[in-house]
């Protein structure tokens, strides 16, 4: 428990921000922390009310979901979150929502083009859309690994809520806030009928860049995962 207790207070700590941010809510989402160079992953518990949650709770787990402490079930997406970490070796943070602006995007499947220079600053080109799949099932988990293999930081998993990675959980958060705010601009701009611009194109690779340059360092482990 010592040993990982630093994590599971973050992991604390982010969920309660989350929560009081409005981006999860009843018992919809959950995030995970993957140090770099290690072999677990913690975990939120399922169905849990995460203002109430303690380090305690937590859910240590290694990476073919074996769980090695905490004694609350873990997320039913706890394999989503595992094969994503095997998927993309750059992502050390995983935060899944059911925050509204980009579900609604989600039942209309409505891809977000590059549409803001700071949106694929940090969430990559486009946020595509993961096709449907249950909740908490291997189905869902093996549509998510094939879809997340490219290296964008923001998907729309359809009728269902968003998923979004860092190479930390600070970056993770911060990039939920500006997948909220495109979606909110996007679904706007979308009832006006009107044609939607993008951004320049050269801008966009040039925005694409600064992410690719994070994401190898973070592969390098050069960026340090958040609690260690
Ligand atoms: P958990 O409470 O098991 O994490 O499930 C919530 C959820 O969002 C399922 O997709
Ligand atoms: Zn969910």
């Amino acid at each position: 428990m010592q040993e990982y207790l630093e994590l599971k207070e973050q992991l604390v700590a982010s969920a309660q921000e989350l929560t009081q941010k409005g981006y999860l809510m009843a018992t919809g989402g959950n995030i995970s922390i993957h140090p770099a160079n290690s072999e677990v992953f913690v975990i939120t518990p399922s169905n849990f009310d995460y203002m109430k949650m303690k380090p305690q709770d937590v859910c240590l787990l290694d990476m073919s979901l074996n769980q090695l402490e905490g004694e609350l079930k873990p997320s039913v997406e706890a394999g989503m979150h595992c094969e994503i970490y095997k998927a993309r070796p750059d992502v050390h943070a995983i935060v899944h929502t059911h925050q509204v602006y980009a579900s609604a995007l989600t039942l209309i499947k409505a891809p977000i083009p590059a549409l803001f220079d700071e949106q694929v600053r940090f969430l990559g080109r486009s946020v595509e859309i993961i096709p449907y799949a249950p909740s908490g099932t291997g189905m869902l988990s093996g549509t998510v690994a094939k879809h997340v293999r490219g290296h964008n930081n923001a998907y729309l998993m359809q009728n269902h809520g968003a998923l979004v990675f860092g190479h930390d959980m600070e970056r993770a958060i911060h990039n939920v806030e500006i997948l909220e705010k495109c979606s909110l601009a996007y679904l706007i701009a979308l009832c006006s009928e009107q044609k939607v611009n993008k951004i320049p194109l050269a801008v966009r690779e040039i925005a694409f860049s600064k992410l690719r340059k994070d994401q190898k360092k973070s592969q390098q482990g050069e960026i340090n995962s958040a609690g260690e």
